[in-house]
C-alpha cells in the first residue's frame, strides 16, 4: 500500500505564474483572467504536477484549486494538441469528475478560459441536459472532458465516449462525491481507465474513506495541503446566534436588513425547507431564490446568473445544490439550519471569504442544535460565543409565516403600526400581531386537512418525494437510494 507523504523539499515556492514552466499561450490566458500571483495551492501543486506526480490536494473550494490542476494538465497535453478536425486526433486525454452539475460547469468554464489560446478541446457533460448534443460533441473529439459520474456512465454505456487514452484523472471534491453515494459509479469509471495515468484527488476534508479511495487509485501520492484539514478560513468571521425555532425566519430577515450583506447564500437542510423559506423571504421583501435538487438544470443556471448579476440577495440552497457554485467575493453565508454533518459546516462557510476576501458566516442555532454545534466546535477546534438577537417588534413572527395569502380565518387581524421603512416588505395580507396569541385559538396545534394540498406548497415541492415534477422532461431521476445501497439505480 502506498504511503501518502507531504513534500519536504525546501526549495522556495514559486510566486508568480511566470515562474512556472508554462506555455506562453497558457500564461496569456491566465493573465487575461486577471490572476497575478499564485495562490498557495497553486504554488505547491503545480510544480509537482508538472513533474508528473499523483497528488491528494487538501484544499477548499475558493483556494484556486481548479487552476492548480488544470494548468499543469493543459501544459502536459500541449505537445499532443492538434488542429486537425479529425475526431481521432482528439481522444479524451484528461478526465475531470465533479460531484454536481454546478461544480462541473464551473470547472469547465475555468478550464475553457485557460485553454482558449490552445487547440485543445474541452467539453462538459452532466445530467439534466439532453444527451444528444453531448453525444455529438463527444463524437467530434474532445481532449479534456469534465463530467459528473452518472452522466459519464450513461455515455460510456452508449459508447459515445472512450476513456482508453486518458492520461490525467481529477477527482474534484471527492468527499462530496462519496457523500452523494457516487463511490460505486466512481469505481466503475476508474475501471475504464488505463492503469498508467496521473491521478489527482481534491477534497476539502480527508476522512478515512477518502484516504482509502486515494490508496486504491493513486500511485505514491503526495499530500498537498494549504490549510489544516477541516480548518475554516481565518478570514471568515463566524457568528452563532441562539434563537427560538419560531423566531428563526424573523431573525434572518432582521439580520439581512441590519448587516451590510448585499448577497448571501442561506443554507437549509431540505429542499422543502428551501422552497418555504424562499417564499417567506420574498413575502418579507427580500429578493430570494431557491437552489435545490428538484430544480431543473435550466432553472438552476438562470437562478445562478440572476444571483451573479445581483438581482437576488438571498440564494436559499441545500448543501448539494450549493456545492461548486463559484461566486466571486460572496460576502456572507447564513446557516439557517445547522448542518447535520460538521464537515458540511466547513464546506458551507468556505463559500465566503474566497480568494483572500473577508467574509461573514452566520449560524442560527436552536436548543435542538446543541449537539451538532458541539460537533462543529470539535471539528474546527474552536468554541463559539453564542450571541442573541433582540427582535424589533415589527419583526416578531406571525404564528405561521407560511400561511396562505388569503386569511384563513376572520381571527387573523391586520397588524397596526407597521413602520414605513418596511414598505413593500409588508406582506399584502393581514399579519397576526403577537398579542393575538392570547386568543386560545392560536395556541391550538395546526390541524391540516389531510386531503388538502397546502395552498403555500406548490405542486413542485409537494412532489419533492420523487423529485421529478419540476424537472424538464430531459432530466431523469437521480440515482440516490440504489447508489447508496451499492447499486446504480435507474439510469
Ligand atoms: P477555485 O477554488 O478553483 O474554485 O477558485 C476560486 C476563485 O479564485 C475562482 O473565481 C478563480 O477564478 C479565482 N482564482 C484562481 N486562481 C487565482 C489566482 N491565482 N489569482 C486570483 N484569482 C484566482
Amino acid at each position: 500500500m502506498n504511503t501518502t507523504t507531504t513534500p519536504t523539499d525546501d526549495t522556495p515556492l514559486p510566486e508568480h505564474f511566470s515562474d512556472l514552466a508554462l506555455d506562453a499561450r497558457i500564461l496569456r490566458a491566465v493573465g487575461e483572467m486577471g490572476y497575478e500571483k499564485l495562490t498557495p495551492i497553486q504554488a505547491k501543486a503545480i510544480p509537482l504536477l508538472l513533474d508528473g506526480r499523483d497528488i491528494m490536494g487538501a484544499a477548499q473550494t475558493g483556494t484556486g484549486k481548479t487552476a492548480a490542476f488544470s494548468l499543469p494538465i493543459l501544459q502536459q497535453l500541449l505537445p499532443l494538441a492538434s488542429t486537425s478536425v479529425s475526431p481521432a486526433r482528439h481522444p479524451v486525454r484528461a478526465l475531470m469528475l465533479a460531484p454536481t452539475r454546478e461544480l462541473a460547469d464551473q470547472v469547465y468554464t475555468n478550464l475553457k478560459a485557460y485553454a482558449k489560446h490552445t487547440p485543445l478541446r474541452c467539453a462538459c457533460v452532466f445530467g439534466g441536459m439532453d444527451m444528444a448534443p453531448q453525444k455529438a460533441e463527444l463524437r467530434g473529439g474532445v481532449d479534456l472532458l469534465v463530467a459528473t459520474p452518472g452522466r459519464l456512465l450513461d455515455h460510456l454505456e452508449a459508447k459515445t465516449v472512450n476513456l482508453g487514452q486518458v492520461q490525467f484523472v481529477v477527482l474534484d471534491e471527492a468527499d462530496r462525491m462519496l457523500d452523494i453515494g457516487f463511490l460505486p459509479d466512481l469505481q466503475r469509471i476508474l475501471g475504464f481507465l488505463p492503469k498508467q495515468r496521473t491521478t489527482l484527488l481534491f477534497s476539502a476534508t480527508f476522512s478515512p474513506e477518502i484516504r482509502r479511495l486515494a490508496q486504491s487509485y493513486l500511485q505514491d501520492p503526495l499530500l498537498v495541503e494549504v490549510a489544516r484539514p477541516n480548518a475554516t478560513a481565518t478570514n471568515v468571521e463566524q457568528r452563532v446566534y441562539q434563537v427560538e425555532e419560531d423566531d428563526k425566519r424573523a431573525t434572518l430577515v432582521q439580520l439581512l436588513r441590519d448587516n451590510p450583506l448585499p448577497q448571501v447564500i442561506v443554507f437549509v437542510n431540505s429542499r422543502l425547507g428551501a422552497g418555504r423559506l424562499t417564499r417567506a423571504l420574498e413575502r418579507d421583501g427580500i429578493k430570494a431564490a431557491a437552489m435545490h435538487g428538484d430544480k431543473s438544470q435550466a432553472e438552476r443556471l438562470t437562478t445562478l446568473d440572476a444571483f451573479k448579476r445581483g438581482e437576488i440577495q438571498a440564494l436559499v440552497a441545500t448543501d448539494v445544490a450549493a456545492r461548486g457554485l463559484d461566486i466571486a467575493e460572496l460576502p456572507g453565508v447564513v446557516n439557517y439550519d445547522v448542518p447535520f454533518s460538521a464537515e458540511d459546516y466547513v464546506h458551507r462557510i468556505g463559500r465566503t471569504g474566497r480568494a483572500g476576501a473577508s467574509g461573514l458566516a452566520i449560524t442560527l442555532a436552536t436548543a435542538r442544535d446543541a449537539r451538532s454545534l458541539a460537533d462543529i466546535e470539535k471539528l474546527i477546534k474552536r468554541q463559539f460565543e453564542k450571541l442573541t438577537v433582540q427582535l424589533q417588534p415589527a419583526m416578531r413572527p406571525r404564528r405561521d409565516a407560511d400561511a396562505p395569502r388569503e386569511p384563513r380565518s376572520p381571527r387573523l387581524t391586520p397588524s397596526r403600526g407597521m413602520p414605513e421603512s418596511l414598505g413593500t416588505a409588508v406582506a399584502p395580507y393581514p399579519r397576526m400581531a403577537r398579542t393575538s396569541r392570547q386568543d386560545p385559538w392560536f395556541d391550538k396545534p395546526y390541524e391540516a386537512d389531510p386531503k388538502a394540498q397546502p395552498a403555500w406548497e406548490p405542486a413542485e415541492s409537494a412532489n419533492a418525494g420523487n423529485g421529478q415534477r419540476s424537472m424538464s422532461p430531459s432530466i431523469r431521476p437521480r440515482r440516490k437510494i440504489a447508489a447508496l445501497l451499492g447499486g446504480h439505480g435507474t439510469k
